[in-house]
């Protein structure tokens, strides 16, 4: 008898080389039911292997997106702060001329809201139908569809920014290439990932699992470390990874210990030079040529 979680059963799951350095030589980091997270032994990347082929993953992806109308506002106030820096870095690149903006993922397009106001050109891709038409509606243009079927000509941005979308895809490195070819030359990349192994590893030791890997839907568990190889394989220079802020949650409580806990991070780093285990991060990073 095989368990089936979200509809996949240890039969859909095959086993894979690291996506960053293509080593097979890995141990454990985590195990949750039938998924299992395995560290490379070479270069340290934390992936999910075995996993189900792209194509059975599309099919979960159906069940996955939720049927109601989630509370998007709330979502959209709890990424203030984090949009509000990530766009300071895109103003900061662009040095007083906004030029030409995707956001990869867009969801809702609440980042295309903050860029726009800015005097940006923005434009989103998104694959959720319901996310869309809500953006559509503000009069942003959000074509549907991945990276992976080229929806538009090389060198067309500025700025290409994708919030928690990293994490999920097949392939990071083919992905963050993608991203690169889309860049100008100079252009800047801006990429929001969930900071969780170091987490993870602590709160299990308490004897809590509070799900924060997700699998199947999280595939990649990057670290600074990691990320910043990713970003280097797929041609980025001057990568750089910060706090980048902090989510904002819709109960008093949970904003408190979030922008607590940012704010903490954000002073660690800036005394110490080094990132803060266990929050999300942003990292950026430059199409040279
Ligand atoms: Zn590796």
């Amino acid at each position: 008898m095989h368990r089936k979680v979200h509809g996949l059963t240890e039969r859909d799951l095959l086993p894979i080389p690291c996506s960053l350095c293509g080593s097979t030589t890995s141990a454990r980091e985590h195990r949750r039911g039938i998924f299992e997270y395995r560290r490379c032994s070479r270069c340290r990347f934390v992936y999910l292997s075995p996993r189900p082929s792209q194509a059975k993953l599309i099919e979960c992806y159906q069940r996955y997106l939720p049927e109601e109308d989630p509370d998007v506002n709330a979502w959209g106030r709890m990424m203030e702060v984090i949009f509000s820096r990530a766009g300071d870095a895109a103003d900061r690149h662009a040095a007083g001329k906004p030029g030409d903006l995707l956001d990869v993922g867009t969801a809702h397009g609440f980042f295309l809201d903050v860029m726009r106001a800015r005097g940006w050109r923005v434009k989103g891709l998104e694959i959720a139908k319901k996310a869309i038409a809500a953006a559509r509606a503000k009069g942003h243009e959000v074509l549907e569809g991945t990276l992976d079927s080229n929806p538009f000509p090389p060198a067309s941005f500025d700025v290409v920014s994708s919030f928690y979308v990293v994490e999920h895809v097949f392939d990071p490195v083919d992905f963050l290439g993608r991203i690169r070819t889309l860049l100008r030359p100079g252009g800047l990349a801006i990429i929001r990932w969930p900071h969780t192994a170091p987490l993870v590893r602590f709160l299990m030791t308490l004897g809590e699992d509070l799900n924060l890997y997700d699998p199947p839907w999280h595939l990649s568990q990057f670290e600074p470390g990691t990320i910043e190889l990713a970003m280097r394989r797929a041609g980025f220079t001057s990568v750089h990874t910060s706090t980048g802020g902090w989510t904002l949650p819709a109960s008093p409580v949970g904003r408190t210990i979030s922008a607590t806990g940012g704010r903490i991070a954000e002073a660690w780093e800036a005394v110490l030079k080094r990132s803060f285990p266990g929050v999300s991060k942003t990292t950026t990073g430059i199409r040279k040529d």
